[in-house]
């Protein structure tokens, strides 16, 4: 049995979501949906609370969009987290 059955493709989904879902812009299926896999989701847990900080402190400093290469840090951590859960 691998600790790995979960499909990480639909992560990488809901991070293309989660800026939205953020702004308070996803319909309340969504959102519900969101945090419902956060919830089994180490990695998109620890993304979703990354994301948040990220956009409170965009925020505080100015209004601006995230950062383009955000999504491609999300994989990168994605990865480490992925190596590093360890299994039920
Ligand atoms: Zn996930």
């Amino acid at each position: 049995m691998t600790s790995d059955d979960h499909d990480h493709q639909h992560c990488l989904e809901m991070f293309e979501k989660l800026s939205e879902y953020i702004d308070g812009e996803l319909d309340h299926a969504t959102c519900e949906e969101i945090e419902k896999h956060a919830k089994e989701c180490v990695a998109c847990f620890s993304c979703m609370e990354t994301l948040k900080k990220t956009v409170a402190l965009c925020k505080n400093v100015k209004e601006q969009p995230i950062p383009q290469n955000f999504s491609k840090k999300l994989q990168e951590l994605i990865k480490n987290l992925s190596k590093t859960t360890t299994p039920r």
